[in-house]
């Protein structure tokens, strides 16, 4: 049955974000940028030593052990902290908080395409300057007024990190504008922009437990800003919902973020891996735009990658395409363990060769 018009003209209605497929049973999941390791054994014992009775409770607002952890691990003050169900949802309350101009939020054309759907939801106006030929963005375009900057550094999907003296450009530029760097992906890449963070009262960086840290099923995120900033957005966040984290996220995330070593050990196993994945699809004829992040972002020039990405399912292996035009040609393939990266490689070759 329709919604009748009379009811209908006020109905907020948005064309919503498209999460990657989460098929189920045994496949080769390469599809959305999760780590193909377990988390910390510190998060499993963090889990066993909940308090299940406490579970009658709402959880501690301020989500203060989890904020302990991650201020002493990246060398901030406590108020600087912010905490969320993922960084999806610290990203939504800064658009909701620090996107309130009439001037348009800027963000690249190709990029992690919430932040359009989150501006259309908010009615915040918003223009997406174009990435160069080779997919980078162009810093200059950013130069001019504006209500808000947001964009993710490396970039998705195409895998390109931008050095830190090109985001303090960017910084600079906008001292009367918000601007907020998504560092979903920076542990596979270089030096975050945490590092401005008491320089420039206008960043905010965003990061994840989905990507890294082996954890994208717990949902916590967090942004990093001034003191100032951080309160607006939990002025925002008690008005809207108030409990947000639960008891075993804020002990398990904890847990995670103070295995320090495990941490370590995992990126590098992956950067390993990203590193001989990046190798094989050269051989195969692919090429790459960047290889900074946990996903590689690859065309072949003799190969339609629809075709491709169809082809590889039939194999049981998820990579994500887009129809969008500018990248209809590109699979980003998101790096999984050296095994599961056989099977996908055997898989390709095979699809290749008898072509
Ligand atoms: C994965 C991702 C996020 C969100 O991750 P959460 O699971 O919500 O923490 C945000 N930005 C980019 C660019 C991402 O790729």
């Amino acid at each position: 049955m329709k919604i009748r018009q009379e009811l209908l003209k006020n109905i907020r209605q948005v064309e919503p974000y498209v999460p990657g497929e989460q098929p189920q049973g045994r496949v080769v999941k390469l599809n959305t940028n999760e780590n193909p390791y377990p988390p910390s054994p510190e998060v499993r014992k963090a889990l066993d030593a909940l308090d299940t009775d406490a579970f009658r409770l709402y959880p501690d607002p301020a989500s203060s052990v989890l904020i302990r952890a991650l201020a002493e691990q990246y060398q901030v003050g406590e108020d600087q902290v912010f905490a969320g169900v993922g960084s999806d949802d610290v990203l939504s309350l800064c658009f909701l908080t620090f996107f309130n101009s009439d001037k348009p939020v800027l963000f690249p054309d190709i990029t992690y395409s919430f932040y359009k759907v989150w501006a259309q939801l908010y009615r915040i106006p918003y223009e997406c300057p174009a990435l160069d030929e080779d997919f980078r963005i162009v810093k200059e375009d950013y130069y001019r007024e504006n209500g808000g900057v947001i964009f993710p550094n490396p970039n998705a999907p195409t895998a390109i990190y931008e050095e830190l003296d090109f985001v303090e450009d960017i910084l600079a530029h906008n001292r009367d504008s918000i601007v907020i760097v998504d560092e979903a992906y920076i542990d596979f890449a270089g030096r975050s922009a945490v590092e401005l963070v008491d320089r420039y009262d206008n960043l905010i960086v965003t990061q994840t437990f989905s990507k890294s840290r082996s954890m994208a099923g717990m949902r916590i995120g967090y942004a990093i800003a001034s003191p100032a900033l951080i309160r607006c957005l939990n002025d925002v966040k008690y008005s809207f919902n108030s409990y947000t984290m639960s008891r075993a996220a804020l002990e398990c995330g904890a847990a995670a973020v103070r295995d320090r070593a495990y941490f370590e050990e995992n990126v590098r196993k992956i950067r390993e891996t990203r590193m001989r994945t990046q190798n094989e699809l050269q051989e195969l004829g692919f090429e790459m735009t960047g290889s900074d992040a946990n996903f590689l972002f690859a065309r072949h020039p003799e190969y339609d990658a629809g075709w491709l990405f169809r082809e590889l399912k039939k194999w049981g292996i998820y990579v994500r395409h887009w129809n969008d035009e500018r990248i209809r040609q590109y699979l980003r393939i998101t790096i999984g363990t050296d095994e599961e990266m056989d099977i996908f490689f055997q898989a390709l070759r095979d699809i290749l060769n008898n072509k």
